[in-house]
């Protein structure tokens, strides 16, 4: 074979591939997007393929066959595109993504600063890193229905603020803006579409900072003398304008934006008979991807007025692209090229997609001696538009899913032609419709690193990433283990296909499943907890846990302490048998005397090399899984807690590791099913827990609302944290149970306090809640974590005792972070403070209070 079958990633993948194409590769070039799709055509060809590779399992609405050519064939005859540009996953307008990419058959994409990792979870308790990885993956999911490519900035959600100057100052202005023109200038971009307008009305200081950025790029982008490192890969771009997708909260912003000059008003409720949606539905089923953020929304068909306002560059007047040359025309040499295309695209026939063939090989042949960047891109959706035409499947698949280094994986290709056209393969005539295979092992380096997403595989600098790799930088997910390359002949052309290697397996109830390959250590290491809590001086027993995956392994588990603090034994021996299966080691912890804090380090010795990392698999129906490998490292943190309540029920919300930490203090936690809650004997319990989100996620908080009154009137305490003001089961009006939220009326809000360093004011110092059982002061309040709370009541009625008053700088203040009131023999109390975060992160202050939440009715 005069070329290597196989490309392994990384150390440096995209480096590797870039040798050959050095300057000005486009993004759609790289083999990189959607690198886990459920099918792996998509990996080179986001643009082409878009319209229906890899739909999630709602696969009834993969479009496929005759309108899947039709549109990639009309495809090749456009050369525009569009970038939107906006700061979470969910910032983006899908209608339109969906109008560009779908209907005016442009490269479009979609740049989010961040991967949304400081949101809340609404269908699991992962938060941070371990978030922004689903939501980096529900985008991906979403942009397979809408059609455009995914981009993010090393800029990481750190949660709301109010401002964008704290976002800057917590990003550094500069690092993002370069990441930004380093997208536009690798995606060259005609027109630049920004989400917001840079100013209050957005809101979130991340949203106006991601417009501000926004405007700055699309000048630097085009400025030699703006990050002139870059240009070691790419060339300076000037889009032609910059956009504004205005957005009306108000009837006087609507009026403003109506009186806007160079506004153009676009429909995207129009229907498209060849896809058989309107874009608007299309939106709502791209949106409905964000699962997390409990996205679910109508397809709405019908009208769906939508306006753009130039804001920078040649003001258009009549259309987005007014001009700008979105045919063959703008390359040199490509009006023939066009012609051909076009021609294919007219002669299309449902019947017959293979008879456009001959007229992509001849568009083919005749775009072999052009050297442009565009059609260095319509080069690969020709050779897929070829595939699509003539039926050809290509698939690379593992016999595994996982490899440790220096292990293998044994990956089948496989090609199928499917229709009649005659082709080669291997030296071979591919005969009709029969499966040709070629398997192969293929060696992973034993220097090979883990399969950790790119963007957390070095410590964080404040609130971004660090990627030392320039090309890995604005990828949307890790550029695939392996890809293989298949060279296939077609008349007489030979053409290079390359697909990323994926394992591939049937699940009893979801059906077809597909992920990516990994590679894993011999042994993941799991940390007993991120954080644990020595709330008394006594020593406890802590686990370790190890899990095999590749086969039998022994070796020396070895676990470090921080100065003060003593471990027995340092080291234990371990053997597992085979893959899956684990051992869980015991180490007693002796904490030092005093309030202290340290980290217990834990590794293991097996095969020739240390493994200090564990596990952490995500997995989602609508995702693929993901393997995330954090250090196994655990934080040790000494602090008096007294705590009353020793028996607690807790009722589930939407996800949160309250639970875990609360048997941290000691108490045995019990999770309340709705049976439970409904039949049990809810009076042994010395406190009710309700998670976060439950009144919005549990029906039956409110159908035994009674139960728990009656619970508090014999002596009982309920706390309820956090519920959010809207998404009531089953529809987007605010929940009907959050009527019943406590035993006396009270109104939940918005009033949030981000910045998590907040003065705390003590407004009734005799409130038990902060003398019982401990103490609390205001060092209680410090190292708390990302916010001090959410969704705080506004209103209450006069039973109710306030305890704190905070509020974020400039702001009013505000009394309804926390309140509570004696009922009958017990308590009720009501927090917004960020209790899910805090507790799992250690924070001894949080520990504090909760308890004495928790022993309010004793
Ligand atoms: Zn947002």
């Amino acid at each position: 074979m005069c070329r290597s079958t196989y490309v392994l990633h990384p150390p440096s993948p995209v480096a590797h591939r870039l040798n050959c194409n050095f300057r000005a590769v486009p993004l759609s070039y790289l083999p990189v997007m959607n690198s886990n799709s459920r099918t792996m055509r998509i990996a080179l060809t986001t643009v082409i393929f878009a319209v229906t590779c890899g739909l999630p399992a709602t696969a009834q609405r993969e479009l496929s066959g005759a309108a899947e050519t039709r549109v990639a064939l009309e495809k090749l005859t456009v050369t525009g595109s569009v970038m939107m540009i906006a700061a979470h996953p969910d910032d983006e307008n899908t209608a339109l993504l969906a109008y560009f990419a779908r209907g005016r058959k442009v490269r479009t994409a979609y740049l989010s600063l961040t991967r949304g990792e400081g949101g809340q979870n609404l269908i699991g308790s992962e938060q941070g890193d371990a978030l922004g990885v689903i939501r980096t993956q529900e985008l991906l999911a979403a942009r397979k229905i809408d059609g455009a490519q995914q981009f993010f900035t090393r800029a990481i959600d750190f949660g709301f603020t109010k401002t964008p100057q704290e976002a800057f100052e917590k990003w550094g202005h500069d690092k993002i803006l370069s990441d930004v023109v380093w997208v536009i200038r690798r995606f060259q971009p005609d027109v630049i579409v920004l989400r917001f307008s840079g100013t209050p009305r957005d809101g979130h200081g991340q949203h106006q900072a991601s417009a501000i950025l926004g405007r700055e790029a699309f000048s630097a982008a085009a400025d030699p003398n703006r990050f002139p490192e870059q240009l070691k890969w790419v060339k300076p771009w000037q889009a032609k304008r910059l956009m504004w997708n205005a957005f009306s909260f108000t009837r006087e912003q609507e009026q403003e934006t109506e009186k806007m000059k160079g506004r153009i008003d676009i429909d995207l409720g129009e229907y498209d008979p060849v896809l058989g949606y309107s874009y608007g539905e299309i939106a709502g089923m791209s949106r409905s991807m964000h699962k997390s953020q409990g996205m679910g929304t109508f397809e709405r068909k019908g009208t769906q007025k939508n306006s753009l306002v130039t804001v920078a560059g040649d003001v258009a007047v009549h259309d987005v692209f007014d001009d700008i040359d979105i045919t063959w025309s703008r390359v040199r040499g490509g009006d023939a090229v066009g012609a051909v295309l076009n021609e294919a695209c007219r002669n299309f026939q449902d019947q017959h997609p293979e008879k456009v063939l001959p007229l992509l090989l001849q568009a083919r042949a005749k775009m072999t001696d052009m050297h442009d960047p565009i059609v260095e891109r319509k080069r690969t959706e020709v050779d897929e538009a070829i595939a699509l035409a003539s039926g050809l499947s290509i698939e690379a698949t593992a016999d595994k899913y996982e490899a440790v280094p220096g292990g293998s994986f044994k990956i089948t290709r496989t090609v199928i032609n499917r229709q009649s056209v005659p082709m080669q393969w291997n030296g071979k005539d591919l005969s009709r419709n029969a499966p040709s295979t070629a398997v192969d092992n293929v060696p992973i380096l034993a220097s090979e690193p883990y399969s950790q997403p790119y963007w957390l595989r070095e410590p964080k600098q404040g609130d971004t990433y660090t990627v030392p790799d320039q090309l890995l930088i604005g990828l949307p997910d890790t550029p695939p283990v392996i890809e293989s390359e298949f060279h296939i002949r077609v008349d007489g052309q030979e053409i290079d296909y390359k697909r990323a290697a994926i394992y591939r397996w049937a699940d009893r109830v979801l059906g077809e499943r597909e992920r990516p390959l990994e590679v894993v250590p011999p042994v993941a290491v799991n940390a007993p907890a991120k954080a644990i809590l020595f709330p008394t001086g006594s020593a406890r027993d802590v686990d370790v846990e190890l899990k095999a995956t590749a086969g039998p392994v022994a070796g020396e588990l070895r676990v470090e302490a921080p100065s003060g603090w003593k471990i027995e034994p340092s080291t234990r021996s371990f053997q597992i048998g085979d893959t899956g299966q684990e051992s869980v080691l015991r180490f007693h912890v002796i904490p030092p005397g005093s309030d202290a804090r340290g980290a217990l380090k834990a590794s293991v010795d097996a095969g020739g090399r240390t493994v200090a990392v564990g596990m952490e698999i995500i997995d989602y129906p609508h995702i693929p899984p993901q393997i995330l490998f954090p250090p196994s490292d655990t934080k040790l943190v000494r602090a008096d807690v007294k705590l009353l309540s020793k028996n607690i029920g807790y009722i589930m919300g939407a996800g949160d590791e309250v639970p875990d930490s609360l048997r941290q203090l000691g108490a045995e936690v019990t999770l309340l099913s709705p049976d439970d809650l409904a039949k049990s004997n809810l009076s042994r319990y010395d406190a009710i827990v309700t998670g976060v989100r439950a009144y919005n996620t549990r029906p039956d908080l409110r159908a035994n609302e009674q139960r728990l009154l009656d619970y508090m009137q014999n002596g009982g305490t309920v706390v309820v944290q956090y519920n959010t003001t809207e998404g009531g089961p089953g529809g987007d009006r605010p929940s009907p149970a959050l009527a019943h939220l406590g035993p006396y009326p009270m109104t939940i809000s918005h009033d949030r306090v981000t910045v998590e360093e907040a003065p705390m004011k003590f407004v009734d110092a005799s409130s038990p809640l902060l003398h019982r059982p401990n103490e609390i002061t205001e060092r209680d309040f410090e190292g708390w974590i990302q916010e001090r709370g959410l969704y705080f009541a506004s209103k209450w009625a006069p039973e109710y005792h306030t305890v704190f008053e905070t509020h974020d700088p400039n702001e009013k203040p505000l009394l309804g972070s926390t309140l509570w009131t004696p009922y009958g023999k017990g308590a009720y109390v009501f927090t917004g403070l960020s209790f899910f975060r805090e507790l799992p992160a250690g924070v001894p202050g949080a520990y504090r209070l909760f308890a004495n939440f928790l022993s309010a009715g004793k």
